[in-house]
């Protein structure tokens, strides 16, 4: 447990000015950026307050009946995870965690000034080619932990670390263990908005469990086209899970509302990173998401893919030689078509087509470097 206590020294210091004097914390500035008004929140109370006691005990024993049986992702496994694991290999009891801190890379709206709560499970049910964390999501580096500690770790996010929200990064493969954690984090005294940062490979039936329980959907939509998931995120109905599961979340939360300091607090932010060579994908989905979901949704395109995981590492293969009988040995890139960084000429054609169908809520910087709310 080293890891989990020197983050327990992380937050302290912050903690110990939570009880005298806030005055080494930055101070809470307003920000002006002219929020839209059907967008404001005057004030916000997370959904999981709301709960009625009967609501919560319903959602307890569907989690633990959809761990019995599991189909809380497409992979739909069937397994009892009580007794063996699925696909995404993780079991019933704990969920296991690579990192829990405070965090600033995420966008202004949710990191706000004192970070994101987040909390980075290990493993998951996609196998992205190109995963930027591929030793959390595909070695399942990190710590079990139960609902119960799960919870106490949101607490000392909130209390220590005075983040903005509880975010929940890649949990799809661990839903059952989420609902159970913020349904203990609510009974010990939790109060910040819990946030689903997710790849969109969620079933109906996990959404279903979440909703009432999530204040924050984080969708990623990465690909369009059944053979680009394939290839690269090892799933032939990507597009077609993350199209309905979007569709989905939008119903739960709505289009992303934010308090007057700008921090989010319910609402949907769709994230969309533009992939080399995939621009194309990147416009169909935009079009998709104007005319199915909302033209007022909230979209984060982004620019930062890099090569990573498997992506650009040699091989030795055979092949056929080009002349008489036999074989020879060649090495190869693989997945060279995307073992490079996206071109500006690409970028832009997505958010031209994002522009054009109607969408208009972006997260980037204005000509005076702050941020559209
Ligand atoms: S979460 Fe998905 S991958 Fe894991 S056991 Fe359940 S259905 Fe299978």
């Amino acid at each position: 447990m080293a890891l989990l206590k020197n983050l327990t020294s992380y937050i302290r210091p912050l903690a110990s000015c939570s009880t005298t004097t806030p005055r080494f914390l930055p101070l809470t500035i307003r920000r002006g950026l002219g929020i839209p008004p059907q967008y404001l929140l005057d004030d916000y109370t997370p959904r999981y307050a709301l709960l009625t006691s009967t609501d919560a005990a319903k959602k307890r024993s569907l989690a633990y009946t959809h761990l019995s049986n599991c189909n809380l992702c497409p992979r739909k496994c069937g397994v009892n995870r009580f007794e063996t694991t699925g696909h995404c290999l993780i079991g019933a009891e704990t969920a296991k965690v690579n990192v829990i801190a405070p965090h600033r890379g995420e966008e202004p709206c949710i990191q706000g000034f004192h970070g994101s709560g987040s909390v980075f499970f290990s493993g998951c049910n996609l196998r992205c080619v190109f995963c930027q964390n591929h030793d959390i999501a595909h070695k399942r580096n990190g710590f079990d932990l139960t609902p119960e500690e799960l919870a106490e770790w949101y607490m000392k996010l909130q209390d220590m670390g005075h983040v903005h929200n509880i975010n929940l990064v890649t949990p799809e493969h661990v839903v059952p263990q989420v609902v159970l954690s913020i349904l203990a984090a609510r009974d010990m005294g939790l109060r910040i908005p819990i946030v689903y940062n997710t790849s969109s490979f969620d079933s109906l039936e996990s959404l279903e469990l979440l909703d009432g329980l999530v204040d924050i959907y984080l969708p990623d939509f990465k690909v369009w086209k059944s053979e680009t998931s394939k290839r690269l995120l090892k799933a032939d109905d990507y597009a077609e899970t993350a199209r309905e599961s979007i569709k989905a979340m939008h119903e739960q939360v709505g289009d992303l509302s934010f308090t007057s300091d700008g921090i989010a607090k319910k609402g949907v932010l769709l994230r969309h990173l533009v992939m080399p060579g995939k621009e194309d994908e990147g416009r169909e989905i935009m079009r998709w998401l104007a005319e199915n979901v909302s033209k007022d949704l909230y979209v984060h395109i982004m620019e930062q893919y890099r090569p990573d995981a498997h992506v650009g590492k040699k091989r030795r293969v055979s092949r056929k030689r080009g002349t008489g009988d036999g074989e020879e040995e060649v090495e190869e890139v693989r997945y060279a078509e995307i073992n490079r960084a996206v071109k500006d000429k690409e970028l832009g054609s997505v958010k031209e087509a994002a522009v054009e169908a109607g969408l208009w809520r972006f997260c980037e910087a204005n000509e005076k470097s702050l941020f559209h709310l």
